[in-house]
C-alpha cells in the first residue's frame, strides 16, 4: 500500500535533483553567451573607434573614455565590456574606446 507514495516521493526527488543541478549549468552557459559577444570594430555606430585617441570627431575630448560613459555597463574581459547604449547591445566596447553618444 505504501508503493505508489515511495515511487512517487522517489520521482519527485530525483526531478529535484536534476532541476538543482541544472542550475549551475545553465549560469555557465549564460557566461559562455556574455562572453562570446563580438567586439566592436571602429565605426560599428555613432562613430565608435576602439581608442579615443584615433578619433577625428570634432566632439571628442581627451578625458572622454567608454569605461566613464554613463553608458558603460561594467568590463567583461580584459578591458571590454558591455554598453546599455541601443546601438551596442549586441556588442563589447573597449575601456579606452568612444563614440558621440558618450555622456559624461
Ligand atoms: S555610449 Fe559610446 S562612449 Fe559610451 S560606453 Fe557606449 S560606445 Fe562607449
Amino acid at each position: 500500500m505504501t508503493e505508489p507514495t515511495d515511487t512517487g516521493r522517489r520521482k519527485f526527488l530525483k526531478t529535484g535533483a536534476m532541476a538543482v543541478a541544472a542550475l549551475p549549468l545553465a549560469t555557465l552557459i549564460h557566461q559562455g553567451k556574455v562572453q562570446a559577444m563580438p567586439k566592436a570594430e571602429d565605426g560599428h555606430a555613432l562613430d565608435y573607434v576602439n581608442d579615443g585617441a584615433d578619433s577625428d570627431h570634432p566632439d571628442y575630448e581627451e578625458d572622454q573614455r567608454c569605461d566613464n560613459c554613463a553608458f558603460w555597463a561594467g568590463e567583461e574581459e580584459n578591458g571590454w565590456g558591455g554598453c546599455h547604449h541601443p546601438e551596442f547591445a549586441d556588442v563589447l566596447v573597449k575601456d579606452k574606446g568612444w563614440c558621440s553618444a558618450w555622456a559624461g
